[in-house]
């Protein structure tokens, strides 16, 4: 596995490159924009991290450059933690996944061999659980062939935990992406948020996606049957 880590704070990049390569992988680190991208042309990548702000060219342009010319390797974007618009823009754009700076090191290695466990290509933007179809251009959300309204957040959420299947996603990990605040724990916005969810969802259709794991979180599941 071959890792390209387009970072160009020295100090960050050090301590990805680190981690990862005691992992076991085959890392290659870039600081700037214009050299990730000739770094592209010349190696196939299993994964790119990704910085936003670079030098050269930008992580939101680069990106949408690699995807505009086929490129689809999974893209793992850095982010600023007041930079909401960056993040749904990238998703937009084609990244796979994101982190919010700063972060913990082995959450970054969970995201990462998250991305490279996942099947390769999905190219049409659609994200497909059971029969719950996401559509991330069209932001189409069907269930069943019923096609559901949800508000801008609820698409947010749906499409974060279908984006890790099976993955029990903590309320602060929730709380932190699809709010962009730091989780108060006396909160419970991401409750009342995946009960709206649900009943768009999961009301009228079996089995029950939407699972709640006891003192941890939430889940989507891709098995039938409760817990
Ligand atoms: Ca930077």
């Amino acid at each position: 596995m071959r890792l390209l880590v387009v970072e160009d704070e020295p100090r960050i990049s050090k301590f990805i490159c680190q981690g990862l390569s005691e992992a076991g992988y085959a890392v290659d680190a870039t600081y700037d924009g214009k050299e990730a991208n000739e770094y592209t042309l010349s190696a196939d990548y299993d994964l790119i991290i990704l910085d936003i702000m670079l030098p050269g060219i930008d992580g939101l342009s680069l990106l949408k450059q690699w995807r505009a010319y086929g490129n689809h390797t999974p893209v793992l974007l850095l982010t600023a933690r007041d930079s909401l618009d960056d993040r749904v823009e990238g998703l937009d754009t084609g990244a796979d996944d994101y982190l919010v700076k700063p972060f913990a090191f082995t959450e970054l290695l969970a995201r990462v061999r998250a991305l490279l466990r996942r099947p390769p290509l999905q190219i049409d933007n659609v994200i497909k659980i059971s029969d719950l179809v996401l559509d991330n251009k069209t932001h189409e959300v069907r269930r069943g062939g019923h096609l559901i309204e949800l508000s801008q957040r609820e698409f947010m959420l749906l499409n974060y935990l279908m984006r890790h299947p099976n993955q029990i996603l903590t309320r602060t990990q929730i709380a932190e992406h699809i709010w962009n605040f730091d989780f108060a724990s006396d909160s419970n916005i991401v409750d009342v948020y995946i009960g709206y969810l649900r009943r768009k969802i999961d009301r009228n259709f079996t089995p029950a996606l939407i699972r709640t794991v006891r003192g941890m979180g939430y889940r989507i599941s891709t098995e039938a049957g409760n817990e």
